[in-house]
């Protein structure tokens, strides 16, 4: 297609610009003084510097491009016809890290915006790039940290009996209340547990916090479980019935979020029940242990939502981008783990528009 000249978008000129510009226009007098001098006639001599190469711009002068993508676009020729091979430039990159060359290519390498510059026959054309990371797809407010999916266990999402972290470990008697013998616990959250505790013993005077709970074998919730059902049978209900009613307390076998090991449940020595969030420990976990990467994970007004009845003394680990983002935005787990897949959904969308 050609173009007319005055529809052109010129670059921004820099005196280098001017510099180059002035050495291509000396070119072109040059060469059209040879070619007057070895062609005998005016009009072949105009004819030949029309294929000469003028001009070179960008068509867009800005693109976005995602962390990882190379970046292979190639200035316009003006006139179409001195079109210029890729060799044929060379790439002037900032020093700012936004774009790096890996094997002859130029990629995008982190979140910026950059400009890169081609050069060919004492001619430049700048382009603008911007760098974004994929999973942050411009108008959108939603964490976009899909890549790192939530485990979750619930009444909808059952655990196989086989379901075991990888990097359980014995919890250290300190940290376990009395009585409540050997408790076992993933190794990343127990590391963070202990930052959290570090912090509430430093601002809660006579702080008292042990664990009561923490990861639950599959096996283990099945006896949980079956024991609640009887004790329900024993006070008199059908075994329905009493089915049912363990239910509000207690998660069937694979239903339960212990068995993933990342989830806790604490206690001030004194109190395991609603109580707890009016003690001085309660108050600051329900206001701090995000900061440490943990949620409480079944709040008293999500219970529709959890299927579980508030439990202020049981945290998750979910690391601190999560739990920040679920404690500012009062969103559960449940809640958190649809947010992510609309994020996801709407990434793929935003990116197979491109
Ligand atoms: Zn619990």
């Amino acid at each position: 297609m050609n173009i007319p000249l005055n529809e052109e978008k010129t670059l921004v000129i820099t005196p280098l610009q001017i510099q180059r510009t002035v050495f291509a226009l000396l070119s072109v007098v040059m060469a059209a003084v040879v070619c007057k001098r070895s062609l005998p006639q005016g009009k072949a001599a105009i004819a030949r510097l029309d294929g000469e190469l003028q001009r070179l711009t960008f068509r867009p002068a800005a693109v976005t491009l995602y962390v990882g993508e190379t970046f292979d676009s190639l200035p316009e020729c003006s006139p179409p016809s001195s079109r210029l091979d890729k060799d044929a430039y060379t790439w002037e990159l900032l020093d700012d890290g936004v774009l790096t060359v890996e094997n002859g290519h130029i990629v995008a390498a982190k979140n910026g915006t950059t400009t890169l510059t081609a050069s060919a026959r004492h001619l430049t054309a700048s382009v603008g790039v911007t760098v974004q990371y994929r999973e942050l797809p411009p108008d959108s407010t939603l964490p976009r940290l899909y890549y790192e999916k939530l485990p979750i266990a619930n009444y909808q999402n059952t655990l196989e009996a086989d379901d075991v972290p990888a990097d359980l470990m014995a919890i250290p008697a300190e940290y376990v209340a009395e009585n409540y013998g050997t408790l076992y616990i993933s190794a990343e959250t127990f590391e963070a547990y202990q930052a959290l505790l570090r912090a509430m013993q430093s601002e809660v005077s006579g702080c008292r916090m042990h664990i009561i709970s923490a990861y639950r074998s599959y096996a283990r919730q099945s006896q949980l479980y079956d024991n609640a059902v009887q004790r329900y049978i024993n006070a008199g209900n059908s075994s329905t019935q009493a089915r049912l009613l363990a239910l509000n307390t207690t998660q069937t076998p694979g239903n339960s979020e212990h068995q993933l090991g990342c989830s806790i449940d604490v206690s001030n020595d004194n109190t395991t029940d609603h109580n707890y969030q009016n003690t001085p420990e309660g108050q600051w976990l329900a206001e701090n242990a995000h900061k440490f990467g943990f949620v409480l994970r079944y709040p008293a007004d999500k219970e529709e939502i959890t299927r579980i009845a508030y439990e202020p003394w049981h945290i998750r680990y979910v690391g601190v981008f999560h739990a920040t983002y679920m404690y500012v935005n009062h969103v559960c787990l449940e809640e958190y783990v649809a947010l992510q897949q609309e994020a996801e959904a709407a990434a793929y969308a935003y990116t197979s528009d491109q």
